[in-house]
């Protein structure tokens, strides 16, 4: 009977195994798992799609194969935006994406992706595990019947790929841009009109003309997109993206169906695979950028001072009328804020100071 209940529990798909042999055999049948991962990303894509094909592997490989994890990239079960209602609704058990494309279900989800002129990955990073961000991530997604976890992070992204020269602020005025979350909000203060699409969708889109701009990740990512035969400039630093955070997203009552030491491996690769594509994109970004630099002869322009400074003040003000949005949002937004505050005094003697020196040394 109390096979029969750890089976029945363990859903339609899991199989005691080893239960061949009576007695013995049945004390240490362990139920299987068949889970399905979407993705907001090109099956495959490096860096983003890779990582969902890392997790879904390291969860294999840790739990002894009792959890099978299969990945699909965007389009491929669901489209790209909408993976979130997908795991949900339970069509799939996992999803990887980034927080930024949710901020319809509530607007305080883009804080747990990445903030202009925010956190640094090191810093999201101490946020999440260790200053409450997971804790309050965790709360509002628990409204959604989803359990989040950090899954990936960028670093600092780059500006963007633009056809004409950014001199002034007006330069960006009347803009089609692809750009998500907080850093959209931005450019529509400007006048501009951030559209969000998938990454699959970047390169036709600025080549025909359909946007006139379009940011993407770094240049590990942007060549491989081939975004370079699409735009004549590649200006830095994405000031809207300074370490975006990925997320997994699992369905909170798949999770909670299996033993705790597989929910455990669940939430421990995920942590693997946060810090591991942090790794990967600091190794890949600076050989891309060589090719991208040397070989195709990028033309790589750094936004004027006086562009950055206006940027940041606009940006401030977008960030903190989130707390104006409703209770939650306020809560999310005062504790990034404080930890920010924190963080900066930190990190402006630390990292910022030992990378100034060393450029002068
Ligand atoms: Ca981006």
């Amino acid at each position: 009977m109390q096979r029969r209940d750890f089976i029945k529990k363990a859903g339609a798909v899991s199989l005691a195994v080893g239960a061949g042999l009576a007695g013995a055999g049945v004390a240490h049948a362990k139920p299987r798992y068949k889970w399905k991962m979407v993705t907001t990303w090109p099956k495959n894509f490096p860096g983003l799609g890779t990582a969902a094909n890392k997790l879904a592997a390291l969860i294999g490989e840790m739990s002894g194969g009792r959890i099978r994890v299969k990945v699909y990239g965007a389009k491929e079960l669901v489209p790209a935006f909408e993976i979130f209602d997908a795991v949900s609704r339970g069509t799939a058990e996992m999803g990887h994406g980034a927080a930024y494309y949710w901020k319809g279900k509530n607007e305080a989800a883009q804080l747990f992706s990445t903030v202009p002129f925010g956190l640094t990955a090191q810093e999201m990073n101490a946020w999440m595990y260790h200053g409450g961000g997971l804790k309050l991530w965790t709360e509002l997604y628990d409204r959604f019947g989803l359990v989040p976890a950090p899954a990936g992070n960028t670093g600092v992204q780059m500006g963007g790929w633009f056809n004409k020269e950014i001199n002034s602020l007006a330069d960006l005025k009347g803009l089609k841009m692809r750009i998500p979350g907080l850093g959209g909000e931005v450019l529509k203060r400007l006048g501009g009109t951030p559209v969000n699409l998938p990454g699959g969708e970047l390169f036709t889109s600025l080549k025909s003309g359909a946007i006139d701009a379009t940011e993407w990740v770094g240049p590990y990512n942007d060549l491989a997109f081939g975004l370079y035969k699409a735009a004549k400039y590649y200006y830095y630093p994405g000031f809207h993206e300074p370490g975006t955070t990925l997320e997994a997203l699992i369905n909170k009552k798949a999770l909670h169906g299996l033993p705790k030491d597989l929910q455990s491996i669940v939430l421990t690769a995920c942590q693997a695979v946060n810090q591991d594509l942090l790794a990967e994109y600091t190794a890949r970004n600076p050989i891309a950028l060589e090719t991208l630099l040397e070989k195709h002869k990028v033309d790589m322009r750094i936004y004027p001072d006086d562009v950055l400074k206006q940027l940041r003040k606009l940006s401030g003000e977008v960030v903190a009328e989130l707390a104006d949005k409703d209770a939650f949002a306020k809560k999310v937004y005062d504790s990034y804020s404080k930890f920010y505050r924190r963080a900066k005094r930190w990190s402006d003697i630390s990292e910022l100071a030992y990378l100034q020196a060393r450029d002068k040394a």
